[in-house]
Formats: structure tokens, sequence, C-alpha cells
């Protein structure tokens, strides 16, 4: 029973398009293969370590790369062939699945790529014994096809890379043209016709078939063999005219694209071979034409790329299985290109020149644009990008366009020279290599298979043969013999009995006979009704038969819908897995950014909560450091408000005493004047003048005791006779010298104060003495910008006043003119001790509590007695007496007084001194006194007015007193101010 399809009529189904969608992709298969290094001394940089990854060691002198490491890095392939491997092997493994597809109607492409002498070549097509890829190749396909071939000129190609099929006539007409022309035997008798190198390439042992070869199709092998130099496309099985003066240098050809997509070179010749032989003569042929062109262009056969291209046409037979379909669509075209590749070495390698260099160049540059375009499809392929491949930057890779873009297997060969020489370009074809091995092509499809019915051929085969014997057989005997079968079953038959009649009477015969022929009717009218039993019940099996059948195609047809549906959903699944791989890897790309930047950030992170730290060790370092500070700070304040406090009462204490001393002169003042009533009595006898009572404040706790009467002389009083009754003169008392000192009942200040209370009575008087002197000049005070040097004019000047004040009153005077009138007669006469100039003594009387000032003005006292507590003895030696007393001023800077006196001897030889004169050195701060000072520097005195009014503190008015009285015509108030930075508050 033939298909359902074929029963309606004999039109076969409409083949499905020739490139139906298909989108499972295989990578390109990259293979390795090592070649023996040409001598064993050589040195060695390639180690086969595994079936399918071999390790480079970079040779003794590139030990280290940039960084100084040491070098070995390993590639892994689909397979690695190692020296040891033959070629069979290496066709077994590479080339024959690629043969197998070409058979079915797949297209492949095999490439070997390596440096110059890395055995491209040896690989691809061999040697003498050791045939290669290609020439395994071609066996392979014709021990497959052989028997199956289309008689020459069946299939004719179209120059448009198709192919057409010719009928039987048109094919038998161009064969004999062919032979007359060439007058070639149809297949070569043995292989000696061929080439010595081609000889004995594939030993009969190691011939191939493919399985599973359509027996239902016819076959042709086309042939071409071209080669790309310098970027130019060469046909090499060009027919070039005999004649050497017609021959003309090789035309280049053009690429062009077919109705499929499909490359081709236009008007490349295709030879059709039918055997191994014939399709070896034609591949020696082409190598012998590309090695003439090669001497005579000077060019090398390294920097070309050759190709062979075995095309493989086939169409299934008709229904009869006698001739080919003559139907152009059904014919199926595969090809298997066998590319042995330029040299992949760099131009400095191939130590070109000139336009050799540009050739080189070129080659390089195709080569450079096959890396690129793997690159690029790769890219593609990873990223799901949709960049340009740049197939038409160079022939090589336009050619094979549609074999990365359409379908096909692509395999490559890798071939390497283990020689240290080529390390480096090693290293480069390793790397293209392992990039190329990621590049993906669409798988190939089956071809569709035609509608006829299979085993076509062998049944036509099988009728020729019976045909041809029975045409044998009809020179024999007519065929009347009664078939066997039918003999067969005549002898099931009861035999006749003998029908022989020779006696006329005989009556026995012809009833037995007709009794025997009703016999054989009656079976054979049995066997005809059990024929047609057996006829009808297999009728009506075989229409159950033919019921079920429809019924199971049926089924197949619903099934194979469904079939094709899951194989839709398959498909969308697999692109959906691809897409989400290709999502998944960039996510994982994604992370493995992200992961990155957070290791750079914990790392920030890591350093900054370091500063930090630090940064609070030290934060708390300075707050201990500030409360430490605080602390002393409290304790200077502390330190320094205790010590105000004394000061404070200290001060109190003073103006306390000076009060004191204010009311005891008071007191003192009006015992005088009672005195005077009293003198102005006449009854009344002359008092002893009171000697002035020192206050103290043991004094202030007695009774105030008013009366004119002298206070007692203590016992322990040297002084044998009192002191006249001065109040600005002081006996030496031990009880006034004690003032001074600090053993004494008096407290430090006492000697300030006793000097205080003579200043005070001294103010009384000022304004009366003022008053008599008015008439001295005012203008006749010294300049004020002289008083900077009176600090060095100090002591002439007082030599100067003494010059004067000698001859004229004595210096107690400014008591005496007051009670001199009233008293008459100096109470004492002085003595008065000569003095010339220079060779006066002083006592120079410094309390020991004296704070040490380092004033700049300072008295200097040449050949002085110095003394802290004045003593009977010291002033017995001198003559004049001076007592240095610090106190602290109003505005708190310490004053320096200088109290001076004369030394009398009393008339009971005691000592006495008279105070004399009072200078003030006082500190100011120059900042703070300078309005002050401009104020005393500008304002000469005006008079008696402006004196009032322009010195108001007491050693002023008192100094004005003392020199006014001495008739100084000076001026009144020298003022020793020492402006001198003020060292303490
Ligand atoms: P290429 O074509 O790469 O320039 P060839 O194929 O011409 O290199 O090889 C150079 C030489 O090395 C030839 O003489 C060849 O016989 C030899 N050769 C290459 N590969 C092998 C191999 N696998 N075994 C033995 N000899 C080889
Ligand atoms: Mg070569």
């Amino acid at each position: 029973m033939k298909p359902p399809s074929l029963r309606k009529g004999k039109t076969p189904r409409r083949p499905a398009p020739k490139k139906p969608y298909n989108n499972q992709k295989d990578p390109v298969g990259v293979y390795c293969r090592v070649r023996p290094l040409s001598c064993d001394d050589e040195e060695c940089c390639i180690e086969v370590i595994h079936n399918t990854t071999i390790q480079l060691h970079a040779p003794d002198g590139l030990k280290a790369n940039r960084n100084g490491e040491y070098k070995e890095t390993q590639y892994s392939f689909k397979k690695v062939f190692g020296i040891k491997t033959t070629q069979m092997e290496l066709f077994e493994d590479v080339s024959k699945p690629l043969v197998d597809d070409v058979i079915h109607g797949k297209n492949g492409l095999l490439f070997t790529y390596g440096v110059t002498g890395s055995g491209k070549t040896y690989t691809m097509t061999g040697s003498a014994g050791q045939g290669g890829l290609l020439p395994r190749s071609l066996d392979m396909i014709f021990n497959s096809i052989g028997p199956y071939q289309a008689k020459r000129f069946v299939f004719k190609p179209d120059d448009k890379n198709g192919m057409e099929i010719q009928n039987q006539v048109d094919a038998l007409l161009e064969r004999q043209k062919r032979d007359s022309q060439q007058n070639v035997p149809k297949t070569p008798s043995s292989r000696q016709r061929l080439d010595p190198e081609f000889a004995d390439m594939i030993r009969p042992e190691e011939a191939c078939k493919a399985d599973g070869v359509d027996e239902d199709s016819s076959y042709s092998v086309f042939v071409s063999y071209i080669e790309i130099y310098n970027n130019y496309i060469y046909d090499l099985l060009e027919e070039t005219p005999v004649d050497p003066l017609k021959a003309k240098p090789p035309q280049s050809k053009i690429l062009r694209e077919d109705q499929n997509h499909n490359m081709y070179v236009a008007g490349c010749t295709e030879v059709e071979v039918k055997s191994t032989d014939e399709a070896f003569d034609v591949f020696w042929k082409g190598q012998k034409k590309r090695r003439i062109a090669n001497t005579q262009l000077n060019r090398e056969s390294s920097r070309s790329h050759s190709v062979f291209i075995i095309k493989l046409a086939q169409a299934p037979l008709d229904a009869d299985g006698d001739n080919v379909l003559q139907d152009k669509n059904q014919v199926t075209v595969s090809q298997l290109c066998l590319v042995d590749l330029a040299g992949s070495e760099r131009t400095s390698r191939t130590r070109a020149e000139g336009s050799r260099l540009r050739e080189a160049g070129n080659i390089n540059q195709s080569l450079m644009t096959l890396r690129t375009c793997m690159e690029v499809l790769r890219e593609n392929q990873m990223c799901g990008t949709n960049k340009m491949v740049p197939y038409r930057d160079s022939k090589v890779t336009h050619f094979f366009k549609n074999y990365f873009d359409g379908e096909g297997k692509v395999r490559m060969i890798v071939c390497v020279n283990p020689k240290a020489d080529d390390y480096e370009e090693t290293l480069l074809v390793m790397r293209f290599a392992e990039m190329t091995q990621e590049v993906e092509v669409a798988r190939p499809v089956d071809r569709p298979i035609c509608g006829f019915a299979p085993g076509r051929r062998q049944r036509n085969l099988a009728f020729k043969d019976e045909l041809s014997r029975r045409l044998e057989e009809r020179g024999g005997p007519v065929d009347t013999e009664i078939p066997a079968a039918l003999n067969q079953l005549l002898q099931s038959f009861p035999p006749l009995p003998p029908c022989e009649i020779s006696d006329p009477s005989d009556d026995q015969t012809l009833p037995r006979l007709i009794e025997a022929l009703e016999r054989r009717h009656r079976m054979r009218q049995s066997m005809i009704d059990e024929y047609n039993r057996t006829a009808n019940m297999l009728k009506s099996m075989l229409q159950e038969m033919d019921g079920s059948l429809m019924n199971k195609e049926n089924y197949i047809h619903q099934q194979q819908g469904q079939l094709g549906e899951k194989d839709k959903c398959i498909q969308d699944q697999k692109s959906e897995i691809d897409r989400l791989e290709k999502k998944a890897k960039m996510l994982e790309y994604k992370i493995d950014i992200l992961q990155k930047t957070t290791n750079i950030y914990e790392e920030d992170k890591r350093t900054l909560q370091h500063e930090l730290e630090s940064r609070e060790h030290r934060l708390a370092r300075e707050q201990s450091e500030k409360k430490r500070m605080e602390a002393r700070m409290q304790g200077m304040v502390y330190d320094t408000k205790l010590q105000w406090e004394k000061e404070c009462e200290r001060r109190v204490n003073a103006k306390q005493l000076e009060m004191q001393n204010k009311l005891w002169v008071k007191d003192e003042k009006l015992k005088q004047l009672k005195a005077i009533v009293t003198e102005s009595r006449p009854e009344n006898p002359p008092a002893r003048p009171e000697k002035p009572q020192r206050p103290s404040r043991e004094k202030d706790r007695l009774p105030a005791k008013r009366s004119a009467s002298p206070s007692p002389v203590p016992s322990s009083c040297a002084l044998p006779q009192p002191c006249p009754p001065h109040p600005a003169s002081y006996t030496c008392d031990p009880k006034v010298a004690k003032a001074g000192g600090t053993g004494g009942p008096l407290s430090p200040k006492a000697s300030g104060l006793s000097v205080a209370s003579c200043i005070t009575d001294w103010e009384q008087r000022v304004p009366q003495d003022s008053r008599q002197r008015s008439q001295s000049p005012p203008s006749s005070r010294a300049p004020d910008s002289l008083d900077r040097r009176r600090g060095r004019q100090w002591q002439l000047q007082h030599q100067h006043q003494r010059d004067w004040e000698v001859p004229q009153q004595p210096d107690h005077v400014g008591v005496e003119e007051v009670a001199g009138p009233r008293t008459g007669a100096p109470v004492r006469p002085h003595h008065r001790r000569s003095h010339s100039a220079g060779n006066e003594r002083w006592v120079d009387h410094k309390p020991v509590t004296n704070v040490e000032l380092d004033t700049v003005m300072q008295p200097n006292l040449p050949n002085s007695i110095k003394v802290s507590t004045p003593s009977e003895k010291a002033l017995s030696k001198a003559d004049k007496y001076v007592l240095t007393h610090q106190e602290v001023a109003s505005d708190g800077e310490i004053q320096t007084k200088l109290i001076k006196g004369e030394v009398f001897k009393t008339r009971s030889g005691g000592q006495a001194v008279q105070f004399t004169d009072i200078e003030t050195l006082k500190q100011e701060n120059p900042t703070a006194s300078s309005r002050k000072r401009r104020s005393s520097e500008n304002q000469p005195p005006q008079g008696d007015g402006n004196m009032q009014g322009g010195w108001t503190d007491v050693e002023n008015r008192c100094s004005v007193a003392v020199e006014m009285r001495a008739g100084s015509n000076l001026g009144p108030g020298y003022q020793h101010h020492g402006y001198q930075k003020r060292r303490k508050p």
C-alpha cells in the first residue's frame, strides 16, 4: 500500500522551504593538533596535559611576563591531538561527521589555522601514504554514494550556485560531446595514473563509508578549487589556453550571493567528478597551477588561503526508481569547504618588504577580519547585542558569511608547532581559538524527505534484473510450460484413469473418465468456492486493515499536529530559557560589580570608623586636659581671690590707721592751741612742749590723754635728753627707730604712719607757707621735660639745695616758723656738723619689708650706712638720714617715698633727726597714666590758686612747702616720677 498522499496522484509533496527556522545552535568545534618537533633537540613550549587541554610554557628567554611571574597557560579545546595522532584518527574525529552531513544534504566548513610550518597543509592535504582530510573526505563521499551516482551531466550547475537537471537525451549528447573532445576514459583505471604525490594516500583498509545514504536519490559530486591571495579570488581550475602566447594573467573572481543568500564565486569552475581518483586528479591540477602561479609571480604559498569546495548534488529518483526526478526544486545541494588558511604569523615575522609587505599585510588583514568577525559574533550571541559583523571586510569572511549567518557545521583545527620560536605567535593563535569556541552556529536542519515510497531503486533494479533475465531467456523455448505452481496444483488432483479405448465394446473406460472428470470438476468448483471465500475474506480483512490504517494515519496526523504544537511550545520555552540565561548572565555580572562596589564601600567604612575612633580618643584626651586646666584655673582664681582679700584687708587697716592718725593730729593741735592759750597767760609758767604722741593701737586702747605733759620716756631709752617738742622731728628714740623695723609693737607700716602724721602736720601749714612764697615765679618750676632727667640729676640738685639751705634758716623752720614767733628763741640750738660737699654721710634706712623694685630712679648714696633699723650708733656717724618708705597708693601702685632729714647732736649728747624733705617715687603704668602725665607736664603752675587746684596729693604739697620755704627759685615741687614698667599689680 502507498501512503495516502501518494494514492491520490503521482505528484510528490512540495518540498518545505530550504531553510526552515532553526534556533538550535552548536558552538564552532575547535580542535588542536600539535605536530612533532622537526628535530628532537629543539626547545618545546607545549605540553598536551589532557585530551582536551594543552599547556604552554614560556620558553627560557621569555620566562617571566611583565609582572615577573612565571608564565604557564592552559588552553582547552573540543579535542587535542598530540604528535602521535594519525591522519586517520584525525579524520574520524573531525572530518567524518562533516562528510556525513554533506551526504545528508547539510553544509560544512573546515579550516586549518596556525602559523606557517605548523602543519596546516599537512593536515588538510597530507602526503604520500599519509592522506590528509581532503583526500579522505573525497574518498568517503565516493565510497558512500558510489553506486548511486547520477550519470554525468544529469546535474548541471546553473551559474547561480544552483543545480539543474538535464533530461536524459541532453545529458547523453553532452557526454558524447565531452568524450569526443577530451577522449578521456570515463573512469581512471588505476591509481598509477595519478601524480605520485597523491598516490596511495589512503590505504584500502582505511576506506570509510557513511551510513544511511538515501538509496532512492541520485548523486553527483562537483569540486572547485580557489585561492584567495592579497584579497583577490583566483579560480585554480579554470581552463587556460594551451598556447602560451595567448596566456594571460589569471583573472580574479568576484563573490555573489544566490537566492538563498549563500555566497559563491561567480563564474567559478565546477568540475563534476565521479571517483576519488578523478577528484584527486582535479585537485592536483589546481595545486600545480597554484605552484606555477606562485613561482611565476614570486609569491609565497603560505600567504594565500586555499579553498577546496566539494559540492554534492542529490535529487530523488522518480516513482519508477529509474531516472532522476526532473524537478529542480527537488535538488539538494550541500557543500563541504576545506580551507587551508594562510600562516597567521604577524607581518614582522614574514620579513616581507615592499609590495610583498602589502601582500602580507592583506593576508593578515583577512585573518584579522576573521578574528573581528568571530569577536563580534560572540559578543552578539552572548550579550544579545546586534552589532554588524564585518564579513565584507575581507574575501575569506565574506565567502563564509552564510555559515555563520545561516547554518552549517563549522570546525577549525588549530595547528601548532611546539617549538619555542613560535611561542608568541602560538599564544595569539590560542587566544583566537579560545574566543572562536564561544561562537555558535545554527545547526543545519535535515533535508526534507521527498514523497516517494522508499526502496524504489531496489525494486527498479530487481525489475530490471528480471527483465533482462527474461530477455536473455527469450532466445530459448517458448514459454508454454505450465508454471510450476500450476503444475504443483494439478498434481494435487487425483490422477486421471487411463483413457485409451482399444476395445469399442469397452464401456468402462469412458464412464470411469467421466467420473474422474466430474470429481475433478467438483474439486475445482469447491476450490473456486474456497478461493472466492478466501478472497472475500482477505478482501474484508484488507478493508478492515485499510480502515484501521486510515484510523492510525488520522491518529498519526493528529499526533503530529500535537507534536508540532509541542515542538512550538518547546521552541518558545527554549527561547525563553535562552533569554533568561542571558539575563542571568547579565545579573551575575551586575552582582559581581555590586559585590566589588560593596567591598570598596566596606573598606571605606572601616577606614572611616578607624578615623572616628582615633578622633574620639583625641577628644577624650582633650576633654580631660580641659578639665585639668579648669581645675588649675579654679585653684588660681581661688588663690588670687585670697590674695586680693588679704590686700583689701590690709588697705582697710592702713586707712583706719591713717584716720586714727588724723584724729591724733587734731588732738595734738588742740593741745598746742591750749598751750598757746596757757602761754599767753603770764601767771602760767611756760609749759614744756609736749612730745608728740605717736599713734598706736595701744594708745587707742588707752583713754585719750590730752594733757600737755610729755609722755613718760621709757627706761630703756638711751637718749638722756628728750628731743625738743617738734611735731616733725623725731628723736632717735628706740621706739621711733623701731618704727621702721619689724620687731616693734607697731606694724611694719608704723614708720609710714609716723611719717604720714608729719605730713598731715605740714599739710596744715602749707597754705600759709605757699601764700608766703607766692611771689616766687611760678614758671620757675622746672619744665616737665626735665623730669625725666631728674633721676640722674637727683643727687646734684639736692646738693644745690643743701648748698643754699645751709646759710639760711635751719631746715626745721617749717615748724619753727609757726612756733617760733610765739615761742621766741629756738628750743634747741642745733649743732650743725660741717658737711662740705662730698664728705657728708647718710644713714640709708631701708626697712626689710621693702619690696625691691629695681627702679631706674633710685637714690645713689655713696658712702652711706645702710641699715634696716636705725640705731644711735649709725646716726652718730652720719649727718644725713634718709628713710625709704613704700606704700600702696590710691590707684594700687606702689609709691616709694624718700624721707630725708638731718642728724643733729642734741645738747644732751644724743642724736636727733630733723626731717627736711620728702621725695616721692611713683611707679605708673605708662599707658594708664598718660593722661595724668600730660596734665602735669603741660600745665605749668599758674600761681597760688592753680597750685592748689593742680596738686592735691600730700606729697606734692609737702615738697612745695619745703622748697618754697627754702626760697628756691626753681619753683615748687620737685616730683620724682619713676616711669617704670609696672612689675606686679
Ligand atoms: P603549514 O602548511 O602550516 O605551513 P606544513 O603542513 O607545510 O605547514 O608543514 C610543514 C612541515 O611539517 C611539512 O614538511 C610537514 O610534512 C611537516 N609536518 C607537519 N605536521 C606534521 C605532523 N603532524 N606529523 C609529521 N610531520 C608534520
Ligand atoms: Mg601550508
